[in-house]
């Protein structure tokens, strides 16, 4: 059929849990140790093939920041997909990633697909948040979760073409 669906996808969670690093590795491949902070929220596209569909992500990265967050609704309403970040060393951005599932579940789309991505999962030996509880967590409020690393590229592409894959399924 070869169909082209147009996607905006939203990155929140706290700052530094690696929401530009995530975008950064999946849309150019690349890390780097020393991500400079987003201010406001940064726009890519990214292209992904499903079969024989095409998902083009319109991807917004957000800021993170409680400064910013009056402005987070202009980026997940209307989403079809949002990523919500925690960090697995930070027990404090999973409680923060938890909130932002209530303000979608709140204010967001109904339809909107959500992925939980525990990230940072190369630094196991700091880890806070077990990979147990957030895949119940994530089962019991409609996400679906992946540990991601955006430093090793572990489950990177995997979360973004599972999101695509939910969205031309949906
Ligand atoms: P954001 O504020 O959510 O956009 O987070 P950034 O992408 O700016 O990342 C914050 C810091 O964490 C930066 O120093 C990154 O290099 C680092 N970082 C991001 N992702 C990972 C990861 O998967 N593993 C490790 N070890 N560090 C990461
Ligand atoms: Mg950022």
């Amino acid at each position: 059929s070869n169909k082209i669906k147009n996607a905006k996808l939203v990155l929140l969670g706290d700052a530094g849990t690696g929401k530009s690093s995530l975008v950064l590795r999946y849309v150019k491949g690349q890390f780097v140790e020393f991500q400079e902070s987003t201010i406001g929220a940064a726009f890519f596209s990214q292209a992904v093939a499903v079969n024989d569909e095409t998902v083009k992500f319109e991807i917004w990265d957000t800021a993170g920041q409680e400064r910013y967050h009056s402005l987070a609704p202009m980026y997940y309403r209307g989403a079809a997909a949002a990523v919500i970040v925690y960090d697995i060393t930070n027990l404090a951005t999973f409680a923060r990633a938890k909130k932002w599932v209530q303000e979608l579940q709140a204010q967001g789309s109904p339809n909107t697909i959500m992925a939980l991505a525990g990230n940072k999962a190369d630094l196991l030996e700091a880890r806070q948040v077990s990979a147990q509880e957030a895949e119940t967590y994530a089962n019991e409020n409609g996400l679906f979760f992946m540990e991601t690393s955006a430093k090793t590229a572990i489950n990177v592409t995997d979360i973004f073409y599972e999101t695509a894959k939910r969205l031309i399924q949906a």
